[in-house]
């Protein structure tokens, strides 16, 4: 398991073979300060949580880090990046370095090192972190451009129904199922395996940060890619290692989806809850 040190004791056995380093996660996510639809201002809280502690602990509100408030009242979501800078230059001392800590059960000192191990977000956000734009067609950070979405006939809304049996094992009996799917239709292709972390840095090196370009998307966005940026998490220099730099708060996602089905059957005016605050 990665929380015990997996990839990390083969990766950088000088960093797992100290328990008392810190393996965090990244919790970013909007909030109304005004109430759940106070829409006219919200800001973003960035919280690290530690997977040190047993899984009982490590997602309790006592064990989380509220590390920065981004203010409101409106935010530019590409630039997150430019907030997230004082963090990452913190995460690479804690790295590199290491921070002099007291070990009070010990009684001695050590030099504590943390590395950052991915990213816990709605699908929103996730495109923010990423630099892969989650909007539209092509909106799928797996499948990227060789995406099978389209668009709804009248709606012109991007539809991911059915992109997504190519994953099942090549004998699995949802791909010869024609009902439950698309009508009549088999799945046989295999998906492309995932872009290893190197893949999908070597793709992103050529793009510029928000920094360098703050207000152009890289070329050809849309079109062959949905990259906005160099994301600043490339900074880190393990994180291209990572088998997971990115992942979806589940619990959230379905909140997102129950609230957009209740404001619709209740006729409720509210603007897309997906692109506003999660809580
Ligand atoms: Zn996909």
């Amino acid at each position: 398991m990665l929380r015990r040190g997996g990839i990390l004791i083969k990766s950088y056995p000088d960093f797992a073979v100290e328990p008392r380093n810190v393996r965090l996660a990244l919790c970013t996510d909007w909030f109304a300060p005004h109430g759940q639809y106070g829409r006219t201002y919200s800001c973003w809280s960035v919280i690290l949580t530690s997977y040190n502690f047993s899984l009982g602990m490590c997602m309790k509100p006592e064990y989380m880090f509220l590390t920065m408030v981004i203010p409101g009242p409106s935010n530019s979501k590409r630039c997150i990046d430019v907030y997230l800078e004082p963090l990452i230059k913190e995460l690479l001392q804690l790295w590199h370095v290491g921070v002099l800590t007291h070990d009070h059960a010990m009684n001695q000192a050590f030099m504590m090192r943390a590395i950052l191990m991915w990213t816990v977000n709605d699908l929103l956000v996730y495109g923010m972190a990423s630099g892969w734009s989650t909007a539209g067609i092509m909106g799928c950070p797996v499948c990227m451009e060789n995406t099978q979405a389209f668009r709804l006939q009248h709606g012109r809304k991007a539809c991911y129904f059915d992109c997504h049996r190519q994953f099942l094992s090549h004998d699995h009996p949802y791909r010869r199922n024609k009902r439950s799917f698309t009508k009549n239709r088999q799945k046989r292709k295999i998906a492309r395996p995932r872009l290893t972390g190197d893949e999908i840095h070597r793709r992103v090196e050529q793009y510029g940060t928000v920094v360098e370009e703050p207000l152009t998307y890289p070329p050809g966005y849309g079109n062959v890619h949905k990259w906005t940026k160099k994301s600043i998490f490339w900074d880190l220099p393990y994180w291209n290692t990572h088998l997971i730099r990115h992942n979806l708060d589940v619990m959230h996602i379905e909140k997102n989806v129950f609230d957009n089905i209740f404001n619709t059957v209740m006729d409720m005016d509210v603007a897309d809850p997906t692109s506003g605050p999660g809580h």
